[in-house]
């Protein structure tokens, strides 16, 4: 992969950003208060990608500050991981309006934002939060049939080494909210991560 300096990469970023922000290609554009942008160390080892943003992110314009970033924060954090170490972003940039599920669509027409900052960053591990995500990095990655059709269940936790990066799928932090009962096996998961850094 070809390396850009630190300084290219910011300006490619800030382009990207301002891109994003003005955005209107797909419906979510007419219900979102901000589009919102990755945040975070442009040269982390690991990118998380997250869902969408919430009502509270929507408002504020900052990713994971409602109930599921506290969460967020309480998983990284059993890995000695903070927010300055890594780069967060969403599959889709707009609120999903009631929290519904993203229409695939929306993903695929959002994905060009997503490819762009997975180029920018260049990280060694991409970390997506739940199944939207998951399928959608892997869809990217490989075009191995077998991979991409894996079951989230049976790769949550699990490091996939792809032919040009590694993929580390785990639950979104907002699966949590729902079902505390799943927080010491999603704490195992996430102190995993410790080695990725
Ligand atoms: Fe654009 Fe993505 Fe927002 Fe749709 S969700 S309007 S593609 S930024």
């Amino acid at each position: 992969m070809e390396r850009f300096t630190d300084i290219e990469r910011c300006e490619s970023l800030e382009v990207l950003n301002y891109q994003i922000r003005a955005c209107k290609m797909c419906r979510l554009s007419e219900t979102r208060q901000h589009a919102l942008v990755g945040e975070g160390n442009i040269n982390a080892k690991i990118m998380f990608v997250a869902l969408s943003p919430g009502t509270k992110e929507n408002i504020q314009n900052r990713m994971f500050i409602g109930p599921s970033g506290g969460v967020f924060d309480k998983l990284i954090q059993t890995a000695s991981i903070n927010r300055k170490m890594i780069f967060m972003t969403n599959l889709v940039k707009c609120m999903l309006p009631k929290n519904r599920k993203p229409n695939w669509d929306e993903i695929e027409a959002c994905n060009t934002y997503l490819k762009e900052e997975i180029a920018i960053v260049q990280p060694n591990v991409i970390v997506p939060l739940g199944y939207y995500a998951t399928r959608t990095v892997l869809s990217k990655f490989t075009n191995d049939s077998s991979i991409q059709n894996l079951g989230f269940k049976s790769i949550n936790g699990k490091l996939l080494k792809l032919d040009s990066i590694q993929v580390y799928p785990l639950t979104h932090p907002s699966a949590l909210l729902y079902n505390p009962s799943f927080e010491n096996e999603t704490m195992q998961k996430y102190q995993q991560l410790k080695s990725f850094i």
